[in-house]
């Protein structure tokens, strides 16, 4: 790989230069928001006009680095992820898909290369979950998706979203600015986040979909009875029910996972059981599940067999009732086949070993995928560890990654001038 036009060291030290910015004692943390984030985004601006890039900060907080093309008029390339992290992450979930844009935009002067199109890098505002309760603020607000409601939401200070895109020098007054729409292509580099790669020695994954995630809320309600009286016969215990319903939500997801039509999980994470009290019988239990779906009839066919599960309770349980109700629905964002297939032909040319897989992960592009063409590949991590500080990607994986996404751009660039007539 010693003639490759990426320059592995020096996409390394971006990553590790990144990583020493971070709050001390408490490796790796990065937030959104913070005064650390922005001392990450003064020097990823400051490597970004040092590759030849004119930089810009959207109103909605993203930070932009822009090369133009040789044409007008065909709309712009970008390259995106975040630099933003979670408390106690890693160094390369986000960090790597900018870095790699950098990378790709240093070879690129280094070379002389002219695009056709012109190239913008992203480092999107907030991709984790921030301080006001949502992910993916800048993606958000450039697929025009950003609700006055979601703006409303405030911090442990009580700052709102707004005031706070403010600080990070967006301007919230003027959101729709930020908004896109002559985005051709856009693609993102990513760990992968989970251990497939890994487990199958491959060195690229080509993404197919970001999985829908979709809540939905189960109330089992029975009566309170006290524990030492009543008979086990006679007791309507909304716990027992609830439990049956958690093994419900595994079989069916595991046999809706095995036999469905792609990447399928559901989870119950969070239960709530009242009163919670050692003597007393069981009155209302809750699950909240969270259930990932790359395609939707997967989803619908799971719902069906669940409802039938949810409704068969009252005739199991004597006095025991459950219902089953929505909570939030995000659908897959499917990743663009042809962008896909540039992927592949790069990896391929690279001689790089590849698959496909979902992403289970949420991710900026599955906002961008709802203005433009976009896709993402993965490169492996160490055993599929992330969001935690012994998340760690090897230099040879993240440099072949880099490589791959520096020849899709450029396949993705011909072809996309040749589809486009000239202004
Ligand atoms: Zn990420």
């Amino acid at each position: 790989m010693d003639n490759r036009p990426i320059n592995a060291d020096r996409l390394w030290a971006d990553l590790m230069d990144l990583a020493d910015i971070t709050e001390p004692g408490r490796p790796w943390t990065r937030r959104a928001f913070s005064a650390l984030y922005l001392t990450g985004r003064d020097l990823i601006a400051n490597r970004m006009r040092a590759a030849g890039l004119t930089v810009r900060l959207d109103t909605a907080g993203n930070l932009i680095g822009r090369k133009e093309g040789r044409r007008t008029g065909l709309g712009t390339l970008v390259i995106g992820s975040h630099s933003d992290t979670v408390p106690e992450g890693g160094r390369f979930d986000g960090i790597l898909g900018v870095a790699a844009g950098l990378e790709v935009a240093r070879v690129l002067q280094e070379r002389a290369i002219e695009l056709d199109h012109a190239l913008e890098i992203y480092d999107c505002l907030a991709e984790e979950v921030s301080p006001y309760g949502l992910s993916c603020v800048g993606s958000r607000a450039v697929a025009g998706t950003l609700t006055d409601a979601m703006l409303a939401r405030t911090n442990d200070t009580g700052e709102t979203l707004q005031a706070g895109i403010d600080r990070m020098g967006g301007d919230s007054t003027r959101l729709t600015d930020a908004k896109r729409t002559n985005i051709a292509a856009f693609l993102e580099l990513h760990i992968e986040q989970g251990p497939v790669l890994e487990d199958e020695t491959l060195e690229i994954g080509v993404v197919t979909a970001i999985s829908g995630v979709t809540r939905v809320l189960i109330e089992v309600t029975g009566r309170p009875d006290h524990a030492g009286t009543t008979p086990m016969a006679s007791r309507a215990d909304a716990l027992v029910a609830g439990a049956e319903l958690v093994l419900a939500v595994r079989r069916r997801a595991e046999s809706q996972s095995a036999r469905g039509l792609g990447h399928f999980v559901a989870t119950v994470g969070e239960a709530r059981v009242i009163p919670n009290a050692a003597n007393v019988v069981p009155q209302f239990m809750s699950l909240l599940l969270d259930i990932r779906s790359e395609v939707r009839a997967d989803l619908t066919a799971f719902l069906a067999a669940l409802e039938g599960d949810v409704a068969a309770i009252a005739t199991h349980h004597v006095g025991v009732t459950a219902v089953l109700k929505p909570v939030s629905d995000n659908p897959p964002a499917p990743s663009d086949p042809q962008l896909m297939a540039d992927f592949r032909h790069a990896a391929d040319e690279l001689g790089l070993k590849q698959r496909d897989l979902a992403s289970g992960a949420g991710h900026d592009m599955a906002w961008f995928a709802h203005i433009a063409p976009s896709a993402m590949i993965f490169v492996p991590c160490l055993g599929g560890r992330s969001h935690c500080p012994e998340e760690w990607a090897d230099r040879d994986a993240v440099a072949k990654g880099t490589d791959v996404l520096f020849e899709t751009l450029l396949r993705a660039d011909r072809r996309l001038a040749q589809t486009t007539p000239s202004e």
